[in-house]
């Protein structure tokens, strides 16, 4: 079996923009209403002759009573199946309760995390991105999902920790 990649964060941050990107084709489901992925879904794909199986996250109703643990019990369901996790985090908006929620799920998991610090649409973000050192997970990869910024180097932190 292929390794698995598990993109995880709140609702809304671009994980499944990301995804697009990085399978560079349309083919999760972005919605400007938060919500929209439908639970968890897999896609087989590649970077650097390396093949991997990603894995989307999401499919809760943000509005709901309880989305704290929904987030939780999303990251740690995806998480428990994967070999390493893509974290991310909207660099505009900074960290969140919610996303010190889920970095507690990725501490108690023990995987390699990769945290990408996502909408650094341009060099302006970079501060807003170094301000994610905070969270305790190492260097946030700046990256924009939306025009492709910093992807490159994203995977290939992804591939050094699988
Ligand atoms: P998800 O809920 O985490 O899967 O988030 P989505 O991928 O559905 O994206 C939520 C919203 O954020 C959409 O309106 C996206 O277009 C927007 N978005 C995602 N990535 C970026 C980015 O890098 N820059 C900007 N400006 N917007 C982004
Ligand atoms: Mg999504």
């Amino acid at each position: 079996p292929l390794p698995v990649v598990a993109v995880v964060g709140r609702p809304n941050v671009g994980k499944s923009t990301l995804v697009n990107r990085i399978l560079g084709r349309r083919a999760a489901v972005v919605e400007d209403v938060p919500g929209v992925t439908r639970d968890r879904v897999a896609y087989e794909t590649a970077w650097a002759g390396r093949a991997f199986t990603l894995l989307d996250t999401g499919g809760w109703n943000p509005d709901a009573q309880g989305m704290a643990a929904r987030i939780t019990e999303q990251a740690e369901m995806a998480v428990a199946t994967a070999d390493v996790v893509i974290f991310v985090v909207d660099s505009v908006v900074g960290a969140t309760d919610a996303d010190e929620s889920v970095v507690r799920v990725l501490r108690r998991s023990g995987k390699p995390v990769v945290l990408a610090a996502n909408k650094v649409d341009g060099p302006s973000g970079e501060a807003d991105a170094a301000a994610l050192w905070n969270l305790g997970l190492g260097e946030p990869h700046a990256v924009s999902a939306l025009h492709g910024r910093g992807s490159g180097d994203l995977l290939d932190a992804v591939l050094d920790a699988l």
